[in-house]
C-alpha cells in the first residue's frame, strides 16, 4: 500500500487512537480526563500529564507525529464513526450538516457517537486545512435486505423509532471479504461469504456476491454471537423477569454489557486465553463457556449459508479468529456437511488457507486492519 499520507482517528469513551498511513505510525492516549497515559509506535518525548479532554490528546498526538514526519505533508484525515443510521451508507466528507446528522443519530449509539463526534471536533479545530471524512461502521451492512433487518415489533417502531438492526464491525467484514476474495484469486462479486469477526467484541457477516446480506450484531452491538463481556442473543423475557425482579435499568445495561459473556459465563476473563489455561485446568465454567462461545459461531455458519443460498468461504478475523487454532476445529466442528473440511496442520501453523486443497468451502485466516480499509476509504471518498 503506499498512498499520500493519511490520519485515521478512532476517539473512544476515555481514548483517542490515530494511525498515520502509510507511515505506520500510531497512538493510543487511555483514560483521558484521569491518570492520561500515551502508548507511542515509536520513540516520542510527548508527555500526558493534564490532558482532559479528546482536544488535548488530539493535540498531543499531533505533537509526537510532528516529530516524524512534517505535519503538512497530511492529505486527510479518516474518522471511524460507529453509527451512520439508514443515511450513511458510503464514506462521507464531513461538513457543518454532516456533522450535525451525525450528532441527531447519538441516541441511536449513546456509548460511542458522542466520543468520536468529539475526535472530529478536535480534528476539525486542529487541523483545520485538511479534508475529513466520516467511515461508518454500519454503512457496509446498508445493503442487508428488509426480512433480515427488521424486528418482530409493531412497523412504527422502525418507522418512527428507527429500531431495526443496522450492524457494526462493517468497516472489518468489508476489509476481510475483500482480502478473502484476492487470496482465492476471484471476484468477491462471484462468492458466498461468511466473515466471523471474533474480538472482544464479535460479530458475523453474510456476504454475497460482495453485500451484507444479514449480520449478527442488531440495533445495538450487543446482539448475536458471545462477546468477551456482552451477552449476545438472549430472550428478551429475561430483561423483563430481571428488570420486574428489581434490577435497574442501569444494573442491566452493566450486566449485559460488562459482566456477561465469556467473562460472566466462565466466571474467570473476558479474555478467551485466560479462558483457554482454566479450561485446560479442568474447569466446567470455562469449558463450558467456550462451548456456548463455538457453537453459536457454528450455528450462525449454518444459518448464513440457507441466507445466501450456499457457501463458497468462511474467514475468521479478529483477536480470537487470528489466533486460537482450537476455537476455529471446535466451531467448525461437524460443517462437513455443507463442504467445510479443514487442514489441521494448515490451521494450527496459522496459514491464510486452513482448508483442504479439494474442499469445496474455502476456510480463511484474514487478519483484520479497519484502519487501512479506514484511510483507504478516506482517499477513495476525496476522490470520488
Ligand atoms: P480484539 O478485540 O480483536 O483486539 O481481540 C481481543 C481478544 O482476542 C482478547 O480479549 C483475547 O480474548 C483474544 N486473543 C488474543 N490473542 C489470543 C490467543 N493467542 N488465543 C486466544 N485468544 C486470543
Amino acid at each position: 500500500m503506499n498512498h499520500p499520507p493519511v490520519l485515521v482517528v478512532n476517539a473512544g469513551s476515555s481514548s483517542l487512537k490515530v494511525k498515520l498511513l502509510p507511515h505506520h505510525l500510531s497512538l493510543l492516549v487511555e483514560r483521558i480526563g484521569g491518570d492520561t497515559q500515551i502508548k507511542a509506535s515509536f520513540a516520542t518525548s510527548v508527555r500526558s500529564d493534564g490532558i482532559s479532554d479528546h482536544e488535548g490528546a488530539f493535540k498531543l498526538c499531533l505533537t509526537a507525529l510532528a516529530e516524524q514526519v512534517p505535519l503538512a505533508s497530511i492529505v486527510a484525515v479518516g474518522h471511524r464513526v460507529v453509527h451512520g443510521g439508514e443515511r450513511y451508507t458510503r464514506p462521507t466528507r464531513l461538513t457543518p450538516p454532516v456533522i450535525a446528522q451525525i450528532e441527531a443519530l447519538s441516541p441511536l449509539a449513546p456509548l460511542h457517537n458522542p466520543p468520536n463526534l468529539a475526535g472530529i471536533r478536535a480534528a476539525l479545530h486542529l487541523l483545520p486545512e485538511v479534508p475529513q471524512v466520516a467511515v461508518f461502521d454500519t454503512a457496509f451492512h446498508s445493503t442487508v435486505p428488509t426480512w433480515a433487518y427488521l424486528y418482530g415489533l409493531p412497523r412504527r417502531y422502525y418507522s418512527e423509532a428507527g429500531v431495526r438492526r443496522y450492524g457494526f464491525h462493517g468497516t472489518s467484514h468489508d476489509y476481510v471479504t475483500r482480502q478473502a476474495a484476492q487470496l482465492l484469486n476471484r471476484p468477491r462479486s462471484e462468492l458466498r461469504l461468511i466473515s466471523l469477526h471474533l474480538g472482544n467484541g464479535a460479530s458475523a457477516a453474510a456476504v454475497q456476491f460482495g453485500h451484507s446480506v444479514d449480520t449478527s450484531m442488531g440495533f445495538t452491538p450487543l446482539e448475536g454471537l458471545l462477546m468477551g463481556t456482552r451477552s449476545g442473543d438472549i430472550d428478551a423475557g429475561v430483561l423483563l423477569y430481571l428488570l420486574r425482579s428489581g434490577m435497574s435499568v442501569d444494573e442491566l445495561d452493566q450486566l449485559l454489557n460488562k459482566r456477561s459473556g465469556l467473562l460472566g459465563l466462565s466466571g474467570v476473563s473476558n479474555d478467551m486465553r485466560d479462558v483457554r489455561r482454566a479450561a485446560a485446568a479442568g474447569d466446567q465454567a470455562a469449558l463450558d463457556a467456550i462451548a456456548v462461545f463455538s457453537y453459536r459461531i457454528r450455528k450462525i455458519i449454518g444459518a448464513y449459508a440457507a441466507a445466501m443460498g450456499g457457501l463458497d468461504g468462511v474467514i475468521f478475523t479478529a483477536g480470537i479468529g487470528e489466533n486460537d487454532p482450537e476455537l476455529r476445529v471446535q466451531a467448525l466442528q461437524g460443517l462437513e456437511f455443507l463442504g467445510i473440511d479443514l487442514d489441521l496442520d494448515k490451521n494450527a501453523r496459522g496459514e491464510r488457507l486452513i482448508s483442504r486443497a479439494e474442499a469445496r468451502v474455502a476456510v480463511m485466516v484474514i487478519p483484520t486492519d479497519e484502519e487501512r480499509m479506514i484511510a483507504e476509504a478516506t482517499l477513495e471518498a476525496l476522490a470520488s
